[in-house]
């Protein structure tokens, strides 16, 4: 039975440090991958910040039963053909990588979750359109992340602007409920049917993250036990907001400057 907690309009208040801290970690590191730089570099990066602001990896001792260890680092990077939980290893970024930058904290108490994906040099037209396509599917997630829609008007539109794309959706991974913890109810699959499922309400706050591959929809886990890659070497992008439902609208926790 899943168990969906919401936040008073206090508490999301509370929750707002930990949105702007993610959002710096992830602009510093996207500032620091260059070509040359290192993937365990950008760890380090994030992990000082962690510890300037005294706040705390989600990530580090997360050993989940998907895992194959306990996580061990700060961040996910995700290169090329990885898109989802790439556990940072001895690689130089070379020119036109496509990079996916996962990135959750606990500051005081609250969680927040967000990613971004980007080219690294020069950008190959596809990966350019791959990444926009998850970035307007985020959009288009959030912009239905209302009072009087359900749940599966967020997955709808998710699917949707995958599907504009020509991009087909995997089901095994995709959204959740963030609080206290990273991970809580309720589940937010990129895909599903208008008007389905739980009626959204004031106080929800779910991390929304769409995340496609060029040409499949499937995936296999690295030899690393973490890092997920698609199934044909294809490339993949990912983008993330934690987002709070209100009566004022959605909420972006996690936004950039
Ligand atoms: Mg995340």
């Amino acid at each position: 039975v899943p168990v969906i907690e919401l936040r008073t309009p206090a508490e999301i208040e509370e929750m707002r440090p930990a949105g702007k801290f993610v959002a710096s970690v992830l602009t510093a590191v996207r500032d620091a991958a260059t070509v040359g730089t290192n993937l365990l570099e950008l760890d380090r990066i994030a992990h000082q910040m962690i510890k300037d602001a005294g706040a705390e990896s989600c990530y580090i001792d997360y050993h989940p039963s998907f895992g194959g260890s306990p996580f061990g680092k700060v961040i996910c990077t995700s290169v090329n053909d990885a898109v989802l939980h790439g556990l940072p290893f001895d690689y130089v970024i070379k020119d036109g990588d496509l990079v996916s930058i996962d990135f959750a904290a606990n500051v005081n108490g609250w969680v927040s979750d967000s990613a971004v994906s980007f080219v690294v040099g020069t950008a190959r037209p596809a990966d350019l359109r791959l990444i926009e396509a998850t970035e307007v599917a985020l959009e288009a997630g959030i912009k239905a992340a209302v009072l009087g829609n359900k749940l599966g008007d967020i997955s709808a539109a998710i699917g949707d602007v995958a599907r504009d794309y020509g991009y087909t959706v995997n089901m095994d991974f995709g959204g959740h409920g963030v609080g206290r913890e990273m991970h809580g109810d309720p589940h937010v699959p990129n895909d599903g049917r208008p008007g389905r499922g739980y009626a959204l309400r004031e106080g929800l706050v779910v991390a929304i993250e769409p995340w496609f591959l060029e040409t499949t929809d499937r995936i296999f886990t690295d030899k690393d036990g973490w890092t997920l890659r698609s199934a044909d070497g294809s490339r993949g992008a990912h983008s993330e907001h934690t987002v709070a439902i209100t009566a004022d609208g959605p909420i972006i926790l996690t936004a950039r400057d």
